[in-house]
């Protein structure tokens, strides 16, 4: 039962209505029995100052903040964590005296899905496919976890020149390279961890992958796509069939809302059977 004194939290974004975050957060606290609730807030893009100044004052306990409020609310927040300063890019609020302050739950959900699939980052040759928004939180992600190289692969070669100089000088260590897209054939090793975290494969446009030649995929042993719908996307199929492994990105997406969870409930984790329960509601509901 939700009293007079719930802990509000909610997410805000425009649009919002599409978002899982609803569902999978009040169910934590259903299963935990605890006194939250969790609501949806279309916020238009020229209102994210006032949404901020109107939540503190309605008493918000936290947000999330998803597409395109990410990078445009961190002026109006009190703090910003390190790792979300890094990232550029803030996904979580947390209430603090007079304001909040902003986290970025994405690089650490995506952590521990990899762990969660048992797939190890240390010592790894990656390749990063994207260097957008989710790409800037996988490659602060993989420096962190002391990957042994990182190949940026982008359509557009200017990111991700400057996404891999950011995230060297911040390490201080040169082992992140940029590559357009296109030169994919010039990658020297035999096996490469893969995160894909372009927009390319996502629903509707499920036949459409960022890279098509079969030989790419020979040398990937494990690709990650960071896209959940579909759940096998083209690029997951085609690193099977050329027999490595793949994962999508519903797990990740998942343990970012447990992480946010857990900021605003900090005596609380959330258990294994919380979250396979959860995974699964989330699949009937990615079904439609
Ligand atoms: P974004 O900032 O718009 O970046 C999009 C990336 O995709 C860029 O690298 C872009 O390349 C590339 N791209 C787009 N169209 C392309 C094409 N036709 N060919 C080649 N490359 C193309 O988006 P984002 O916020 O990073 O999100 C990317 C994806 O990650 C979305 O599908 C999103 O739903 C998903 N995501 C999942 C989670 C999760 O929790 N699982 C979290 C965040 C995001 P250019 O730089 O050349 O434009």
């Amino acid at each position: 039962m939700i009293s007079g004194n719930a802990k509000v939290c909610g997410v805000i974004g425009n649009p919002v209505g599409h978002s899982l975050s609803p569902l999978m957060q009040n169910y934590f606290a259903e299963a935990l029995g605890l006194d939250f609730i969790y609501v949806p807030c279309n916020v238009k893009n020229n209102q994210i100052e006032a949404a901020i100044q109107g939540i503190y004052a309605l008493g918000f306990w936290g947000l999330n903040v998803t597409v395109p409020h990410k990078q445009s609310i961190m002026p109006y927040l009190k703090e910003i964590d390190q790792a979300a300063l890094s990232i550029q890019a803030v996904n979580t609020l947390v209430r603090i005296d007079g304001g909040y302050k902003g986290y970025n739950t994405d690089a650490a959900g995506l952590y521990r899905a990899l762990k969660g699939h048992g797939i190890e980052v240390e010592g790894q040759d990656c390749l990063l496919l994207g260097a957008g928004g989710a790409a800037k939180a996988a490659a602060y992600m993989l420096m962190e976890k002391k990957a042994r190289s990182i190949t940026i692969l982008n359509r557009t070669f200017e990111k991700a020149e400057t996404l891999a100089g950011e995230m060297n000088r911040l390490f201080g260590r040169e082992i992140m390279t940029a590559m357009p897209l296109g030169d994919y054939e010039m990658l020297k090793k035999d096996s490469y961890l893969a995160i894909q975290t372009t927009s390319v494969g996502m629903h509707p446009q499920v036949d459409a992958v960022a890279i098509e030649d079969r030989e790419f995929y020979k040398k990937i042993h494990t690709g990650v796509d960071i896209i959940y719908t579909p759940k096998e996307t083209r690029f997951m199929k085609l690193v099977r069939e050329a027999n490595g492994r793949a994962v999508n990105g519903l797990d990740m997406l998942i343990y970012q809302g447990i992480i946010a969870f857990e900021l605003w409930n900090p005596k609380i984790q959330i258990s294994k059977e919380i979250t396979d329960k959860v995974r699964q509601m989330m699949e009937e509901k990615l079904k439609g």
